[in-house]
């Protein structure tokens, strides 16, 4: 008898290396920081823009630099079918200021405040934190350059932290101007030539092509020699040092706390002046944030607790401990940028922030944020009949405010009742084939299980007056109005 060849099984797709997929369960900790990025946006004024994901990639040679780490061994670039060079944005400040040169943006009243939100592209190594596709939020200030821009800037981004509930740390420098700069950039390599051989092999590169990352290499040996390496602070211009000084001053007037950090020199060439970084502030414990935080109301409790258990995160991300990663975000000043595209001498600051090292701040210090709004309804069917009757009341009470779950594909009363349990609704709204005879409906109250029959005509009134204690009557009433 012949033998069957074994049935060959497709190899299932995965998704590409360094990328991440954000399932349901993990929405909460996403919508939890959009809302308050877009609160502190609307506070501060700043208008939202949202810029291409595909720019022509000579911008980004342009402004981050062509011989930074992003540029050179990071950038997604390749040729379109016309044969143009285009790159995946690695960073939102230079579409911003392309946008704001694009657009005469210089005509309106200044300075201009800008925010993003969006996806961004790095071809790096990745590991806990650190993805090939990621989301910062940005903001940017261009056409100001008072000393007060800066400030506000650092505690609107240092606030916004610490009202996510993450502790941090703002790390502050002045990196000067672009000549005094240069002057400080020879004393570094001065310091650095007697010493080549401990460096690291980046370390070697960087000391011609990258000089002040030379500071913050993450390498032990690299880390030890920066110590001792003369400081960027002695070595600014006059106005470079005035303008620090105010801007420190003004952040000492808010009582902003911050840690003046010399080795602190960020990665990209548009930065001129005061630069700045947000850190995880691994001083401060995590705390089994029950008591601490507000934002749960204690129903709440059990469910996220049964949610995080399913929630497929990273491996490595599960490995990453609160702080591991050095920069929660990163911003300074960049009052070269719009000239160096196009534009007019412009001064300009920004912000740029990751979100996925937020969501892992946030989980791993075991802070709660707002669940999934739970169902005020279940509305269940037992029949065909039922099943018509209930799809159209459905349409009904949505159209009335009401926020209802439904699994109108499934027959068994059981079934439904459990899923109508599983995801908390308050109450069941049951029509069998009695209840369609007798033009009548069923309420169950999930919380003590007592079931009601009442005239199908009297259904809305009733299930206002019983989700009242809920709150959800004046929700229904204004949306009454709107219809
Ligand atoms: P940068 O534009 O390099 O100053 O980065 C600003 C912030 O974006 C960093 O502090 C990180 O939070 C985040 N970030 C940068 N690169 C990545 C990456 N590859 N994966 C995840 N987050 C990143």
């Amino acid at each position: 008898m012949p033998t069957k060849a074994p049935v060959k099984l497709k190899k299932s797709l995965q998704k590409l290396r360094g990328m991440k997929d954000i399932l349901p369960e993990d929405q909460k900790y996403w919508i939890y920081i959009r809302n308050k990025v877009e609160e502190i946006a609307n506070v501060y004024s700043y208008g939202r823009i949202d810029m291409p994901i595909l720019e022509d990639t000579s911008l980004f040679v342009r402004s981050v630099g062509k011989e930074t780490d992003i540029v050179e061994k990071e950038m997604y670039t390749f040729e379109d079918r016309g044969g143009d060079s285009i790159s995946l944005r690695p960073e939102g400040t230079a579409g911003v200021v392309r946008a704001y040169i694009e657009h005469g943006m210089l005509n309106r009243p200044q300075p201009v405040k800008l925010f993003y939100y969006g996806p961004f592209f790095r071809y790096d190594r990745p590991q806990a934190g650190r993805y090939r596709q990621f989301h910062q939020f940005g903001f940017e200030v261009i056409g100001e350059n008072h000393p007060v821009v800066d400030a506000q800037l650092m505690m609107m981004s240092f606030n916004l932290y610490k009202e996510l509930g993450l502790p941090v740390s703002l790390q502050v420098n002045s990196i000067g101007s672009v000549e005094s700069r240069e002057v400080y950039r020879k004393a570094l390599l001065d310091y650095y030539r007697s010493r080549k051989n401990s460096l690291c092999e980046d370390c070697k590169k960087r000391m011609t092509k990258n000089t002040l990352r030379l500071l913050d290499c993450k390498e032990e040996d690299c880390k030890l020699l920066s110590q001792d390496a003369p400081q960027i602070i002695d070595y600014l211009d006059e106005d470079s040092n005035q303008h620090f000084v105010k801007v420190l001053e003004h952040l000492d007037s808010m009582e902003v706390p911050y840690v003046l950090n010399s080795r602190l020199v960020r990665g990209l060439d548009y930065y001129s002046g005061t630069v700045f970084e947000i850190w995880p502030d691994n001083t401060v414990e995590i705390e089994k944030t029950e008591e601490k935080n507000e934002l749960v109301k204690t129903e709440e409790k059990k469910d996220d607790k049964k949610e995080e258990e399913n929630i497929e995160s990273d491996h490595e991300d599960k490995k990453a401990k609160p702080g591991s990663q050095s920069a929660l975000g990163g911003g300074g000043r960049y009052n070269q940028l719009v000239e160096a595209l196009g534009g007019q001498e412009t001064p300009a600051m920004g912000f740029a922030c990751g979100v996925e090292r937020l969501v892992i701040e946030l989980k791993n210090r075991d802070i709660k944020v707002p669940g999934e709004q739970k169902p005020d309804l279940f509305v269940a069917q037992l029949g065909d009949e039922a099943r018509k009757k209930s799809l159209k009341l459905f349409e009904d009470l949505r159209l009335l405010g009401f926020k209802i779950a439904e699994n109108f594909s499934k027959d068994g009363l059981k079934n439904q009742m459990e899923q109508a349990n599983k995801k908390y609704a308050k109450y069941t709204i049951i029509i069998g084939q009695k209840e369609i005879l007798d033009g009548t409906i069923l309420i169950r109250d999930m919380e003590n299980g007592i079931q009601e029959t009442v005239d199908f005509d009297k259904i809305i009134p009733e299930l206002q007056k019983r989700l009242e204690k809920y709150g959800v009557k004046e929700k229904n009433e204004k949306k009454e109005k709107k219809l």
